[in-house]
């Protein structure tokens, strides 16, 4: 049964009048507005709930007849209401929609000034005794508009935000396509330059191709650069941890950058702590990267004064090294109001001064963001004009914490600066090797500058030779470009292997890959391939990776700088094994040293490197023994205890790195009784200790006169 009260039904139980009453009641109870209106010109209200008044901010009845003049288009906004009233008209002209329910929404004014947003629900109907009027529901929707709109505009602002992604993406792919399609032909350019500089010895031709290779080295910089930002913005930069040397870290900044400071007439200091471990886990080509980028800075942007690195063990906590590092200059300096921008890509400051620097403002990004990397930041200071400091902490873990020692880097400069100590290479007559790229300038480059190893060359353009080559002659390694037409480096690799397998098995084969990213190396590594070297090819480095890989004996290293050693020896050179080549470096120390028992030279050059460093850290440390002593015997004496732990501690492990050992253990259960407060016979075990340590200053100074 219907129980609406239109069908007749609820006017056969109750008169009119009592049915008014019960809508009426019913109207008060609705939580949403209601009223009624004349569908007449003058659009009178007949009926209003009190949800309508509540809507307009009204108590009463009659503030509301005042706000809205008691009429429908008193009660719509102004602006709103002939577009509402259109589109109410246009449904009761249409005859078969007239009676249907109309849905409206627009803005009123509360009484009390605020605007508002309703909908409205209106339906055309005959009332009896009134004619044709209008039932309308009414809403505040204000909120649930706001919501929407802000919704709206969020997803306005998402597609936005995708576009701007999706174009800055387009744009850093560009880039690195780019700069992996500039690499290729600078770095054969710069190959054949070096195929000059090593066969011509016209000083004219000699100085033009110098020129080549500076003017090509500086701009195969900045495409490192652009490739390494964009690596950073698609998120495929990763680092790789491997074991070095902090001697070797700090010897090769040096080396880098020393040249360029001298030629500017600014002072390079390096001061690296003698306690960091020598041997550290970090991705070291990356930390590399970072100091030589804030040392280059400091270099190009001071023009007076110095340059200074300092490297400070911080501590050592369970095998990790906390090591802060600080290059500080006396340059140009940055201006407060700048500095917020020091880290934007390729912005650069004071624009006025530094335009002619060469300088693409990508280096500090790509600086900041290697360092979130490993999980630190750099702090920047500085004085406008008066010069800068940038620091940051490099946490590392320690492979062997014996600590690197006195290192003097003035020395290491002129070693560099030997034009006799060229890097050492590899001749191997009786070997063969196939290298397979489709460009031809690769090839040239490739060939031209391994000619000095007297290997054969076989070269390939493409899978298919290379296959036909391999089929038809035998190799000892082979050389496989990733990126070829018709078919890549792994598919050409997949068909070696199910065609030759013997020969898989037998030959080394290396896969040449453009882009050493995130993922590639064990993709290729997974694929098959012995191992894997970046493209743009560097010689040494493939010379590195074919000593690794081709048999020993057949190898012959070739030391430049060896008497009589300007061509090729042959095999009776054979790669020397370690411990004979720290033999022949004892026979060049000083025979006092030799044969001082309190000394192990061996274990010295070790820990140094060379019988020449080695003998470099025993002039440093030769030097500084009557301070130390003295200082030793006063924290004694004051019972300064902290400073002399310190002080032991250091004696321990400078005497450790020149081979110095008893002395360094005595130094050590020193340290270690004085941590403890055993201090007993600390005085009389002191007293041996400095005389020991003083007697070696005796034996050191006459092996430095010898
Ligand atoms: P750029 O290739 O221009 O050197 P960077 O990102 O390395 O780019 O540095 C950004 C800018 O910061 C530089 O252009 C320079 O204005 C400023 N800047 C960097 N290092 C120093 C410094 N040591 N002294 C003064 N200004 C510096």
């Amino acid at each position: 049964m219907s129980n609406t009260i239109y069908n007749g039904n609820l006017s056969d139980k109750m008169p009119d009048e009592q049915i008014f009453t019960a809508i009426e009641w019913l109207a008060e109870q609705m939580p949403g507005g209601f009223f009624i209106y004349r569908a007449d010109e003058g659009q009178e209200i007949l009926y209003v709930n009190q949800a309508t008044l509540l809507i307009f901010g009204c108590e009463t009845i009659e503030e509301f007849k005042e706000h809205t003049g008691y009429t429908f288009r008193g009660m719509v906004h102004p602006e709103d209401y002939e577009e509402i009233q259109e589109s109410i008209d246009e449904q009761i002209a249409d005859e078969d929609n007239k009676h249907n329910l109309d849905y409206v929404i627009y803005r009123i004014i509360r009484k009390d000034g605020e605007e508002r947003w309703v909908d409205d629900y209106g339906r055309f109907t005959y009332l009896p005794g009134f004619g044709d009027v209008y039932y309308v529901f009414i809403s505040d929707i204000t909120e649930t508009r706001i919501a929407q709109e802000q919704r709206e505009r969020n997803e306005q602002l998402e597609r936005l935000l995708a576009e701007a992604e999706q174009a800055n993406m387009a744009k850093t792919a560009f880039l690195s396509n780019m700069s992996h399609e500039i690499r290729t032909p600078i770095t054969a350019i710069l190959g054949m330059n070096e195929m000059i500089q090593r066969e011509s010895s016209d000083p004219a031709i000699l100085e033009y191709s110098e020129n080549i290779r500076k003017a090509g080295t500086s701009l195969l910089r900045i495409i490192s650069d652009i490739l390494d930002f964009s690596k950073i913005e698609t998120g495929r930069m990763e680092l790789v941890l491997e074991p070095y040397s902090t001697k070797a870290l700090y010897a090769d900044l040096y080396n880098l950058v020393q040249l360029r400071a001298e030629s500017k007439g600014i002072g390079l200091k390096f001061e690296v702590d003698p306690q960091i471990p020598e041997k550290l886990l970090g991705d070291e080509i990356r930390i590399k990267q970072i100091i030589s980028n804030i040392l280059t800075n400091s270099i190009k942007y001071t023009e007076r004064g110095y340059v200074k690195l300092i490297a400070y063990l911080e501590s050592i906590q369970d095998g990790i090294a906390n090591i802060e590092i600080t290059v500080l200059d006396t340059g140009i300096g940055i201006r407060e109001e700048e500095m917020a921008r020091l880290f934007e890509a390729f912005d650069r400051l004071d624009v006025k001064r530094t335009r002619t620097i060469e300088g693409t403002g990508l280096g500090l990004a790509i600086t900041k963001h290697l360092l979130s990397l490993m999980g630190s930041k750099l702090e920047v200071e500085s004085e406008y004009e008066r010069g800068s400091s940038f620091s940051f902490y490099l946490k590392q873990k320690v492979i062997d914490e014996t600590p690197v020692g006195e290192v003097d880097f003035t020395q290491i400069e002129k070693d560099k600066r030997n034009p006799l100590k060229k890097h050492s290479y590899f001749v191997a007559k009786d070997l063969k090797i196939l290298v397979v790229d489709d460009t031809p300038m690769n090839l040239q480059v490739i060939k031209g500058l391994l000619k000095r190893t007297c290997m054969k060359i076989d070269t390939a353009s493409g899978g298919a030779e290379c296959l036909m080559k391999i089929g038809s002659g035998s190799y000892d390694m082979v050389f496989l470009d990733y990126r070829m037409p018709n078919m890549n480096g792994v598919e050409t690799l997949d068909e070696i292997k199910r065609r030759f397998p013997d020969f898989y098995e037998k030959v080394p084969i290396i896969s040449l890959t453009a882009s050493a990213i995130s993922g590639d190396k064990e993709k290729l590594l997974a694929a098959g391939f012995t191992d894997y070297l970046a493209k743009p090819v560097n010689i040494d480095e493939m010379e590195k990776m074919m000593m690794k890989y081709l048999p020993g004996d057949a190898i012959s290293i070739v030391d430049p700088t060896a008497k009589g050693n300007d061509e090729a020896k042959g095999n009776d050179v054979a790669e020397e094994n370690p411990a004979e080549e720290e033999d022949d470096e004892l026979w060049e120390l000083p025979k006092v040293l030799r044969e001082y028992k309190g000394i192990d030279a061996g274990k010295g050059i070790e820990y140094c490197g060379d019988a020449d460093d080695y003998m470099y850290a025993i002039l440093t440390y030769a030097k500084s023994v009557n301070d130390k002593a003295a200082q030793i015997e006063k924290n004694l004496a004051e019972k300064d205890m902290d400073n002399y732990i310190i002080n032991v501690h250091s004696l321990k492990s400078t005497s450790l790195a020149i081979g110095a050992t008893q002395l360094s253990e005595k130094a050590k259960a020193l340290e270690a009784a004085a941590k403890e407060g055993k201090t007993d016979n600390i005085e009389e075990d002191t007293k041996q200790l400095l005389s020991d340590y003083r007697e070696l200053k005796t034996v050191l100074d006459a092996a430095l006169k010898e």
